[in-house]
């Protein structure tokens, strides 16, 4: 088994035991350096989570989760996860996760699916700087403010369209 293929179940299973490093790596098929990494808790987010293969045929409507993973192509470990479906005018990719809803941000979805919630009024930004990416290493929270002194930082600060949207 390789590292990317370790599942979710492995990492709480990692998380869980009080077995050695070594014991743990040898068991699970990884080193142990990567067995410290994932208690260290800084490597779930590579963990591969279930791929969904949607079968439009029998599954004319799945849900939000399995859309969510059928629409982004994984990169390798610190790459972004480009968003493949529908994207707003500023490249930022949204999907239905309810027939008829709004549009949610595929960031912001990606966001919650993977840390958590996420707190009233706040903004989810790209550390990467590239709006149609959902991975989430690459989101942090912040508020308005600390998304236009991270783009004056940047040197993005001439992007005020893109400030307006970054939600
Ligand atoms: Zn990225």
């Amino acid at each position: 088994m390789s590292y990317e293929k370790i599942t979710e179940a492995d990492v709480v299973a990692i998380r869980h035991s009080r077995d050695r490093s070594a014991d743990l790596a040898e068991r699970h098929g990884v080193t142990q350096t990567q067995i410290n990494r994932i208690r260290a808790g800084q490597t779930w987010k590579h963990v591969d989570p279930p791929r969904a293969v949607v079968d439009w045929q029998t599954n004319p409507w799945p849900t939000a989760r399995e859309r969510f993973e059928a629409n982004y192509k994984r990169g390798s470990d610190g790459e972004c996860w480009e968003w493949m479906a529908g994207k707003n005018r500023h490249g930022y990719g949204q999907f239905r996760t309810e027939k008829k809803q709004n549009k949610t941000m595929a960031h912001r979805y990606s966001y919650e699916l993977h840390i958590g919630p996420i707190p009233e009024g706040m903004k989810v930004c790209h550390s990467c700087d590239n709006p149609s990416c959902v991975n989430p290493d690459h989101l942090w929270i912040g508020t308005q403010a600390d998304n236009v002194r991270d783009m004056v930082a940047k040197g993005r600060a001439v992007w005020n369209a893109k400030v307006e949207v970054a939600q």
